[in-house]
């Protein structure tokens, strides 16, 4: 009697419309893309640029950037213009901004249902100039700022008012014949958010930019993040995910890539496999751990460093991966693909396993073994 073969994906992708956000195609068979938010002042050009490089550095495929006030939507062009990657507007009270970033070149504008009553005669105009510019729109509704008509005909944020909200606002469009449109229902309760995304993904095929609204610190914030993306996603649903931490936003793009690349739907970097020690350990492995994350960095190749504390499951861990080591009487058995190369005395188990890494990495970037 065999095992039944079981799949290697989680789940089919959700079938949803693909629409384009400048250079970033979001939806259909696109790969789920990693976004975050900048913290400065947008009127801020410098700055805002600074922090858009950084994020542009660290994996972030697409940006935000917040316009409460008139010098804000000043900076959009020149910011749109320079960003190296695509830049949203995101707009939550005063339609004539809506207007200004789709002047600026702004490659996606957001919009919330909430808080834009005053919209209501506007949308046929946002619409056509949406329309003709190409620009995208993100319904985003959240948990803080649903509509107060909806919130006292459900009593709370459920995940149907979300629901109810977000495509209420897209019917508003819809009527102008504008579908250029993702949509975002979030929640600072992952299992609302989960519920509620569930609920939109059965109702529409729009695609959905994932959330957790307000998740919190970083741990809290990721944890949140990594168990309500993980949910959807599981399931096909989510087509761009953007993780909200009260941390500089390189570490939500940390935690975004991460997520997806635990999921396989993004390529693996970097991945130390490393035991939790036990008392059999024979060596400090969260030092020797830490320090050979440390030591490899920012490295682009998919290398496996496995860092094993004894030689219970050491070697078999260490065979598997593309570098480990096995450590035990104050020694480390170095392992590359699978071979034991050297045995090194405790202290230079860590400038081995970098020395290696940087062989096998070289290698990989001469045979085009890039994520
Ligand atoms: Fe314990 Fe060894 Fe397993 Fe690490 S590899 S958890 S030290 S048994």
């Amino acid at each position: 009697l065999g095992m039944p073969s079981v799949p290697t994906k989680l789940a089919e992708r959700r079938k949803s419309r693909q629409i384009q956000v400048g250079t970033v195609a979001v939806g259909g068979d696109a790969p789920v893309s990693v976004q975050s938010m900048t913290t400065t002042r947008t009127s801020d050009i410098g700055a805002t640029l600074q922090q858009i490089a950084e994020l542009t550095a660290s994996g972030c495929q697409i940006v935000r950037v917040a316009c409460p006030t008139q010098d804000d939507a000043d900076a959009l062009a020149t910011i749109a213009r320079k960003s190296q990657i695509p830049v949203i507007a995101d707009i939550h009270f005063q339609p004539k901004y809506v207007f200004a970033a789709i002047d600026a070149g702004c490659a996606a504008v957001r919009v919330n249902p909430g808080n834009i009553k005053q919209f209501d005669d506007k949308v046929k105009e946002i619409a056509r100039a949406a329309n003709d510019a190409g620009t995208p729109i993100r319904i985003g509704v959240n948990a803080g700022s649903l509509d107060a008509r909806l919130l006292k005909k459900y009593g709370k944020a459920t995940p149907e008012a979300l629901v109810e909200s977000a495509l209420w606002e897209a019917s508003l469009f819809e009527e102008h014949g504008f579908r250029d449109i993702k949509i975002s229902v979030k929640h600072n309760d992952p299992v609302v958010m989960v519920n509620a995304y569930r609920l939109l993904a059965a109702q529409c095929d729009y695609p959905l930019h994932l959330g957790v609204t307000e998740a919190g610190p970083a741990f809290q914030g990721t944890i949140k993040s990594a168990v309500a993306f993980g949910a959807l996603l599981a399931e096909g649903i989510g087509d761009t995910i953007r993780v909200s931490l009260s941390a500089p936003p390189v570490e939500e793009i940390k935690v975004g890539n991460s997520i997806l690349e635990s999921l396989n739907l993004k390529p693996r970097r970097l991945e130390i496999v490393s035991c939790p020690s036990c008392g059999r350990a024979q060596v400090d492995v969260y030092k020797l751990a830490e320090e050979v994350t440390a030591g490899l960095d920012g490295m682009e190749v998919p290398l496996r460093v496995a860092v094993m504390g004894c030689v219970v499951n050491g070697p078999g861990e260490a065979r598997e991966a593309d570098l480990g080591v096995a450590s035990g009487n104050g020694k480390g058995q170095i392992f590359v693909k699978g071979e034991v190369i050297k045995t090194v005395p405790e202290s230079k188990i860590v400038e081995t396993l970098i020395e290696e890494a940087m062989k096998i990495a070289e290698q990989m970037e001469k045979d085009g073994v890039m994520s």
